[in-house]
């Protein structure tokens, strides 16, 4: 089915059920009243010109008319570009002429971040560029109103031509290894894993989705939207940013029975002074993923915020994203310290980077999949696509990956990120996993840096909780040695109280890498 086709059919049969929630401001849209707005904003956009396969950007941070755009461009066969919140001038011109935006949905400013002038600036070198329209403004109102006096049977003659394989999305990653790319998506892409990552979820009408992770991300526009419209649920966003107290007012103000996040971000929840007294009692499931899952995080997650049924995703923005997911019915060990297994109608597979051969189980791998997720490809870049897809369909996730009798997946890994010293490969993934367990340290990341001896070594960077004593570096090794392989045992300690991190919470190794090397001289 497509996007929009799937939403109205949510909306027959759950008309009078909330749909949308900012808990900041207040706002609440029923799916009635969503359907509104969508199909206005729809019928408004197609008025000013825009037609199937028109690149339309969108260009803020969450709010409800982000989510607006997504299903009202999805109605007109339109590619919705979403666009960083964190972008300037120079990734936002390279955006919006790499992908021929037409016209442009922003929020006029937020925080210190002027987005017209930004806008206003890189326009002259964006001659694709025709429309601006900025939320809120008189023109933004008045498209709406244009499109609310408009001919409605004109969505279903437009619904008629679309294909579900039509691209209707450039993703772009994360950036944590270098310059996001723009992951293109169709209908059947997205729509088929945000139902999926639904059903695993087990949502239906009665659960409220909490959404602190960005939209302009597919764990937020596809795990977090999708999910929740293709199974009748509500939307909650707790604040345009990411903010621990607001995400925890609007579980416990909305009765929310589902909180997403990055790792970082259940680490910012479980330290926020308000978590004790934070009503948290509905909160049943979850989704943990986007980077490395501390089994400790997990651990607290379930007993500290009541998420009995959290689950781990794995995936990326190429696969739509999701290939892995744990299950409520798995057991507790598992569901903390694997991502699960394959999702429905997809395959996966470990394989030997350098020789493309399937490694025994239990033995690392690069981690490939293949099925509907995969993406068209990366927006006007076929060189770049064939660097990851195969000839036989498969995409090569760049990630280690270790495969157990059952089929659970572990990952251990960036291929990028493994550590090579003195022939020894070592995944710093496990030795984060161990620091997690001293008392005093809240988040640890380890990276390899150039060493003249040994090729690499390694190095932690180092977050202590509120008020710990100073940590050494002697003191470290004591608490490693005998509990970790001599070797496995970081040589230098960085102590911070932040890590680089892209706008989806996720720590920029490469960047830790640059620094390292200049901390360490
Ligand atoms: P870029 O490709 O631009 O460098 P990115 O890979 O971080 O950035 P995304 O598509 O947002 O961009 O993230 C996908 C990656 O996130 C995966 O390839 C994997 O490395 C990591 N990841 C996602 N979920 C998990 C998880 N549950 N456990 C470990 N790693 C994960
Ligand atoms: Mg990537």
């Amino acid at each position: 089915d497509s996007i929009g086709a799937d939403f109205d059919r949510t909306v027959r049969r759950h008309p009078d059920r909330d749909a949308l929630i900012e808990h900041r401001t207040g706002r609440r849209w029923t799916y009635t009243e969503m359907a509104a707005e969508v199909n206005a904003l729809a019928l408004g956009l197609h008025r000013a010109g825009v037609g199937k396969g028109d690149r339309v950007g969108v260009w803020a941070p969450n709010c409800a008319e982000w989510t607006f755009t997504q299903y009202a461009t999805a109605k007109l066969g339109a590619v919705l570009v979403t666009i960083n919140p964190a972008y300037r001038v120079h990734e936002l011109e390279y955006v919006l002429t790499r992908a021929g935006i037409r016209t442009l949905v922003a929020v006029p400013a937020f925080k210190t971040s002027d987005y017209a002038a930004m806008i206003e600036e890189v326009r002259p070198q964006c001659p694709d560029l025709r429309d601006v329209l900025l939320i809120g403004s008189r023109e933004w109102e008045r498209l709406i109103e244009d499109g609310r006096d408009a001919d409605i049977a004109v969505l279903d003659e437009i619904a008629a031509t679309l294909g579900m394989d039509d691209p209707i999305n450039i993703q772009y990653t994360s950036g944590t290894t270098g310059f996001p790319k723009g992951a293109t998506l169709s209908h059947h892409n997205i729509l088929n894993n945000g139902f999926f990552v639904g059903e695993l979820c087990g949502y239906t009408e009665e659960d409220r989705i909490c959404i602190p992770v960005p939209f302009y991300h597919c764990f937020g526009m596809v795990m977090g939207n999708l999910a929740a419209t293709s199974h009748g649920a509500c939307m909650v966003i707790p604040a345009p940013a990411f903010d621990p107290s607001a995400t925890l007012e609007a579980v416990a103000a909305h009765h929310c029975t589902s909180l997403y996040g990055v790792p970082t971000m259940f680490i910012a929840l479980l330290n926020d002074p308000g978590l004790a007294s934070a009503d948290l009692t509905a909160l049943r499931t979850g989704i943990m993923a986007g980077s490395p899952c501390p089994v400790e995080v997990m651990k607290q997650v379930i007993d500290r915020m009541g998420m009995r049924e959290v689950t781990i995703c794995y995936g990326m923005t190429e696969t739509s994203p999701v290939s892995t997911q744990t299950r409520a019915d798995d057991s507790l060990e598992r569901r903390v310290s694997t991502v699960g297994r394959v999702h429905p109608h997809l395959e996966i597979k470990i394989v030997d980077p350098a020789t493309g051969v399937t490694v025994p189980r239990g033995t690392p791998g690069e981690f490939c999949t293949r099925g509907y997720s995969v993406m068209l490809g990366y927006w006007a870049q076929p060189e770049k696509t064939a660097e990851v897809i195969d000839d036989a369909r498969w995409m090569h996730t760049g990630d280690l990956a270790v495969m157990d009798e059952d089929g659970h997946v572990s990952i251990t890994g960036r291929i990028k990120d493994l550590v090579i010293r003195a022939g020894e490969n070592i995944y710093p993934r496990e030795i984060e996993e161990f620091l997690y367990t001293h008392p005093d340290i809240v988040d640890a990341q380890v990276i390899g840096v150039p060493d003249t001896v040994y090729g690499e070594e390694l190095m932690a960077w180092v977050k202590l909780r509120e008020g710990a004593a100073e940590l050494t570096v002697s003191a470290l090794r004591e608490f490693c040695s005998g509990r970790l392989a001599h070797y496995k045992i970081p040589r230098h300690l960085h102590l911070v109280d932040e890590f680089p991190m892209t706008v989806t919470g996720k720590i920029r190794k490469v960047e830790m890498r640059e620094r390292s090397v200049e901390l360490l001289g």
